[in-house]
């Protein structure tokens, strides 16, 4: 499974396999009062555009694990 990243140095979209999740056990409140996971994505290989590795808050990815709110 890949997650889609994006490069914060050259803003450009790629997907990756090479993550880890680093779960946390806090759940947080956005403004409008719904709940997620702080948990982050971490790559762990570098990005192919800046050669790097970040890591992401979760919810600022397109996760495949979360909860549907639809
Ligand atoms: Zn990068």
């Amino acid at each position: 499974m890949e997650f889609v990243f994006v490069c914060p140095h050259r803003l450009v979209s790629f997907s990756s396999a090479d993550f880890i999740i680093i779960e946390s056990r806090r759940v947080a409140c956005d403004a409008a009062g719904r709940r997620y996971s702080d948990a982050r994505v971490k790559s762990t290989s570098p990005g192919p555009f800046c050669g790097e590795a970040h890591d992401y808050a979760a919810q600022e990815l397109a996760c495949p694990f979360a909860g549907s709110d639809t």
